[in-house]
């Protein structure tokens, strides 16, 4: 309870961003902050290995910078999975719906397979789209899910149910 509290006070609410009506998490001030950041580091290594993992998937951009410092710390591989178009490799791609239309997430399609046990990392988990494409991307590329953890879930959206179906039992934590 006290790495919560320390999350917490370092996680502003910012309203009306990056619409009106929207109460954005900036966890900005959080990685700007020494000790709050190697906490939280230390907390999402120690999750890799607590749930087994043996590669980090980070959910681009935030996912990105949680997820590197976390893989090094828990001594496992990174794989990003980025927006569309951004990655060199061949990939495989996963559309999922947004509340106005689609997007679609890329990863590459060397990056996990079988034998590995591949933890999802991101900061928020909103409306859970996101996490929930990246989960059917790793499973289609012939790899196992460790589960998902995120810095912090947004309990008022519905996140948590619309991403349990595709992790089939697979934990979601949220720290
Ligand atoms: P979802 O797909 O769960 O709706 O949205 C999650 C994605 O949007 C995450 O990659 C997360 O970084 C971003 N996101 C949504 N809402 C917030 C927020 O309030 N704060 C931050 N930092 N990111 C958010």
């Amino acid at each position: 309870e006290k790495l919560r509290d320390l999350l917490l006070a370092h996680i502003h609410d910012v309203p009306d961003y990056p619409q009106p009506g929207v109460m954005f998490k900036d966890i900005t001030p959080l990685l700007a902050d020494a000790t709050a950041f190697a906490a939280l580091t230390d907390a999402l290594a120690e999750a890799c290995k607590r749930h087994g993992a043996t590669k980090v998937v980070g959910l681009e951009a935030r996912g990105f910078i949680l997820g590197a410092p976390a893989a090094v710390g828990a001594g496992l591989g990174f794989v990003p999975v980025r927006k569309a178009g951004k990655l060199p490799g061949a990939t495989l791609a996963q559309a999922y719906e947004l509340e106005y239309g689609t997007a679609e997430i890329e990863m590459h399609a060397d990056a996990v397979g079988p034998g590995d046990r591949v933890l999802v990392i991101d900061d928020v988990l909103a409306t859970g789209g996101t996490a929930e494409a990246s989960v059917r991307l790793i499973r289609r590329a012939g790899a196992e899910v460790a589960g998902v953890v995120v810095l912090m879930e947004l309990g008022f959206l519905p996140g948590r149910e619309r991403l349990s179906g595709a992790l089939e039992g697979a934990p979601l934590e949220a720290l």
